[in-house]
């Protein structure tokens, strides 16, 4: 019979181990200064939230004990009172979950003002919230189906996995360099002479670990001279430019990109990503991206979190006191002697080592500042950083602390 034949042509020997020796797998980390770990978190802050900044030993987020400028929280929100309300009253009155795919029974009026408010702020006909930015990503690039992906080579790892995820070819050109993404259209426009290919340009906006800003403008004409579309990742830009969008409405580059990205979870205080973009694209992705098909609706106060802290974004004096403080730090670091990079409201302040980079973030720690040294793989070798994250909520006091604090920490471990 069958299965006693299959068994004489597949003898089984019994392995040693087909496992995975992950034991061996963290030694090599601890042994080369890169294993990451959580904090033991054994109280909470006196706001009664806590963000353990990676491995940090203060799970504290801004509370007396520790000033912490290392959080995307970056225009303060997340204890905003009226944010708050907000999530708790679509709490109470839509429920705590969605309870199903927006496509079954999970579609709230909850998401439909925060798609509308969201589509108003970036100027586009639609947009659809998905569970989360990184959901966004992969469901985006994978629902395009495109043939050709070129791709900023510092793009968030979410976009990375979006294009792995698809058949296409992905050409990542040089960071933020419009030169190199033109020698790398016009080599694939040779390859692919008369095909009928699709082709996609994405870029982070701005970029978490470098604070710079991509060129988008040079992108868009790029990608209009060889017929590409553009898709930019606003996550860590949304709430903080012009009109509480982010960088593609600060430039007016509305009507030139074609898929507007972003995330909630950061300057808008909450959970979740978006897409805004046209009608046509918003539809493809209610069919098509399987992370928004197949995956629960947003959580309502999430939602609800995210459209309150939008209009507060819009609304209010917050992002110009997170763009006095960003100036203030960057003057106060680069006068020091401290080589600050970026244009934006990160400021990864350059230290190259990565032991110098732990030494200068544990100095800082004891000083009861909190900000992380970034490290390779996330960086590359020889540029270890602190990314210094300035919020809207820290007042003056809080800066100059934290400008002491690098003073006193750089010239303990020998960079100033
Ligand atoms: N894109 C970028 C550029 C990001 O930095 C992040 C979050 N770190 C994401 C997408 C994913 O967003 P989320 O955290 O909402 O999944």
């Amino acid at each position: 019979n069958r299965e006693s034949e299959t068994m004489a042509l597949t003898p089984y020997t019994r392995m040693e181990d087909r496992g995975f020796d992950l034991e061996d797998r963290l030694d090599v980390l601890e042994e080369s200064d890169l294993k990451r770990t959580l904090s033991p978190v054994d109280r909470v802050a006196e706001r009664g939230y806590f963000a353990p900044p990676c491995g940090g030993e203060l799970p504290v987020l801004d509370s007396a004990e520790a000033l912490v400028f290392a959080s995307n929280n970056y225009l303060g929100l997340t204890d905003d009172q009226r944010i708050q309300d907000a999530a708790r009253q679509a709490a109470a009155t839509v429920g705590t979950g969605a309870g199903a795919s927006r496509l079954v029974t999970g579609d709230t009026m909850v998401h439909q003002d925060l798609e509308r408010v969201l589509a108003e702020t970036k100027g586009t006909d639609r947009a659809l919230a998905f569970s989360s930015g990184y959901a966004a990503n992969v469901g985006t690039i994978t629902a395009l189906e495109p043939d050709v992906i070129f791709s900023d080579e510092y793009n968030h790892a979410s976009i990375i996995d979006g294009c792995r995820l698809t058949d296409a070819d992905s050409i990542v050109y040089s960071h933020c360099d419009p030169t190199s993404l033109r020698t790398k259209l016009e080599e694939r426009a040779r390859a692919a002479g008369n095909a009928d290919e699709s082709w996609l340009i994405v870029t982070d906006s701005v970029f978490s670990m470098d604070g710079t800003v991509a060129p988008i403008a040079e992108l868009c004409d790029l990608a209009e001279e060889f017929g590409a579309w553009v898709m930019v990742d606003e996550a860590h830009a949304t709430g903080l430019y012009a009109n509480g969008g982010g960088v593609v409405q600060s430039e007016g580059l509305e009507d030139r990109v074609h898929v507007q990205m972003g995330t909630l979870s950061k300057a808008l205080a909450s959970q979740g990503g978006y897409v805004a973009g046209s009608d046509e694209l918003i539809e493809c992705l209610c069919n098509d991206a399987r992370s928004f098909v197949f995956s629960t609706g947003l959580a309502p106060p999430a939602a609800a979190a995210a459209s309150e802290a939008l209009h507060v974004a819009r609304h209010s004096d917050v992002r110009e006191r997170l763009w006095e403080n960003v100036a203030h730090l960057r003057d106060g670091l680069e006068s020091m002697g401290f080589e600050v990079i970026g244009d934006s409201q990160i400021l990864p302040v350059l230290v190259g080592d990565r032991r110098d980079a732990l030494a200068l973030a544990d100095g800082l720690r004891s000083r009861e500042v909190v900000a992380p040294a970034i490290r390779p793989p996330t960086v590359p070798e020889g540029t270890s950083r602190i990314r210094v994250a300035p919020m809207a909520t820290h007042e003056q006091r809080d800066i100059v602390a934290c400008l002491e604090a690098f003073r006193a920490a750089g010239e303990d471990v020998g960079i100033l």
